[in-house]
């Protein structure tokens, strides 16, 4: 803003203003008219100032950054955006899962990791989260799976009895819930988190050669996280912790990175493998599919209007450029309907036409008007077309980002393969990665969690849950529930 000529207040129309604090009325003490247009659209435009918050990923943060390519990536992929010593503009966004627009930020709860590449090819989206893997692995539960998140009917609140008698009852959640109530299910700040992509994708290169492909973006600044004592005080504290932590770092230019590395399956591998590797709710082990080094993103710009770049960002995993597609997993395909869809009704139809959506490439779709539209539209309007139309350049964009598959219409699981179960690998997480301190930690912070409401036979269900993912553990937190329930019966009768 220009510091010698302040600058004339003007309606929404550019027409100037006579008063920003006195409204028309008769005389100074009649009346206010209905004609002061002025005063009319500051109320009018105030009550329709919110947009309907995202359901589920309400509270969140975000900047502007760029993505530098540091390794040759190109046997596997011809993405532009991951070609050597490419930058890429974009913008991210953190949030939460389950907390609406005002909750705290530390809340136990997976962080989403929403990166928009404005990439010379259009823009190229990636919905991650900083885990690498999910609590379902079909989009038939997702809708039930957040609502068990969120508030009952009845008294409108979260109820952790729902939340396990959901888990409990969906044994596939057990990899993701042991990694929720460890160490990593609150991160310190954004800043110190990883982002996964969790779903796997097709990477296909120059030559037509397909690769399976899951995104890693590990943190410069190293991971750090809150114990729920921490957490919980900091939630007292200050709601919007991790929002104001990512905001003021980048405003004292202390820009945070993540370095992206990515694990690479060959395409014909996927067939034999030795569980699933499109199932959400595993990981492919390091010793299997070692990372490769792709690039650094880096966050070194912050938003100056929270709501026109970060809540009306829409971030969506349909958004893939060429030398990019999706895999046969459940979730990703589910998602690449629903996100684009929640972005059409809770933003409108024309989304992509705002500019934190839009892409730095020229627009030739064949879209037209619907509400809020201001890109015009010339004709034809209409495919295939004698009229110079733009016209689907299949040479170049042709390459089938898909694979071959036949079978009866079916509603079933995915077949089973040999180290298909659910608790395999919330087992090794608990034994073999996490120390002893962690896994205390882990345990204190499930008692603490089923003490909160869980009532039988759910609570019943959680023990054999947890023994399913490790027998320690299992007995560890049902003995830890249950002096803890017996002292607090002890004090309520005393
Ligand atoms: P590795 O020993 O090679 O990898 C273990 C990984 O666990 C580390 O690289 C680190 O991932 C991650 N990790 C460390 N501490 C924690 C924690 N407190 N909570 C969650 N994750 C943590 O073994 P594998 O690759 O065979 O995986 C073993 C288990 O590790 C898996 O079952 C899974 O639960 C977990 N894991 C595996 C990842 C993978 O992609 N293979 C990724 C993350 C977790 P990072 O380097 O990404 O920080």
């Amino acid at each position: 803003m220009s510091k010698t000529a302040p600058r004339a207040t003007t309606t929404d129309a550019g027409i100037p203003v006579q008063s920003d604090e006195h409204s028309l009325t008769v005389g100074p003490d009649g009346p206010i008219l209905l004609h002061d247009h002025y005063l009319i659209e500051q109320m009018a435009q105030f009550n329709r100032e919110r947009v309907p918050e995202r359901q589920p990923h309400a509270k969140g943060g975000g900047a502007f950054g760029r993505f530098e390519v540091t390794a040759d990536v190109s046997a596997y992929t011809k993405a532009a955006v991951f070609q050597q010593d490419t930058t890429t503009e974009l913008v991210i966004r953190f949030s939460t899962v389950a907390g609406e627009h005002g909750s705290p930020d530390t809340w136990r709860d997976p962080r989403g990791f929403a990166v928009k590449f404005y990439t010379t090819e259009g823009n190229y989206d990636m919905v991650g989260n900083n885990t690498p893997i999910f609590f379902i692995r079909d989009p038939m539960k997702f809708q039930h799976f957040i609502r068990s998140q969120k508030r009952r009917a009845d008294n409108n609140l979260r109820d952790h009895d729902m939340q396990w008698d959901f888990w409990t009852l969906s044994p596939e959640s057990a990899h993701q819930v042991a990694w929720l109530m460890g160490d990593r299910g609150i991160p310190r700040t954004w800043r110190h988190m990883n982002g996964y992509s969790s779903h796997t994708y097709m990477w296909i290169n120059a030559r037509g050669e397909k690769f399976w492909v899951k995104y890693h973006f590990i943190t410069d600044q190293g991971i750090e996280f809150f114990t729920q004592h921490e957490a919980d005080r900091m939630a007292a504290v200050d709601t919007d912790y991790h929002t104001r932590d990512l905001f003021e770092a980048i405003a004292r230019g202390d820009y945070p990175s993540w370095t992206l590395k990515v694990q690479i399956m060959p395409f014909e591998e996927a067939k034999t493998y030795r569980f699933n590797p499109f199932d959400l709710t595993k990981v492919w082990p390091h010793a299997d599919y070692p990372l490769i080094e792709v690039g650094r993103l880096t966050l070194d710009r912050n938003p100056t209007d929270y709501h026109s770049q970060i809540e009306q960002l829409a971030v969506a995993p349909s958004n893939l450029v060429p030398g990019i597609g999706p895999s046969p997993d459940r979730m990703l395909l589910g998602r690449m309907f629903a996100y684009p869809d929640a972005h059409r009704a809770r933003i409108g139809t024309n989304y992509n036409q705002l500019p934190v959506n839009a892409p730095i490439t020229p627009v030739h779709s064949y879209s037209k008007d619907g509400a809020m539209r201001y890109r015009t539209v010339s004709d034809p309007v209409y495919a295939p077309n004698s009229k110079g139309g733009p016209r689907a350049d299949t040479e170049r964009h042709g390459e089938p980002a898909g694979w071959h598959t036949d079978g009866e219409m079916v509603r079933t699981a995915y077949s089973l393969r040999a180290e298909d179960d659910d608790w395999r690998q919330a087992g090794t997480l608990v034994r073999d990665v996490l120390d002893d301190a962690a896994r205390a930690r882990l345990a204190g912070n499930i008692v603490g969690h089923l003490l909160h409401g869980v009532t039988e036979p759910v609570l019943q269900r959680a023990f054999e849950y947890w023994r399913n993912v490790d027998k320690k553990l299992g007995d560890r937190i049902e003995q830890g529930v249950r002096t803890q329930q017996s002292l607090i019966a002890g004090t309520t009768t005393h």
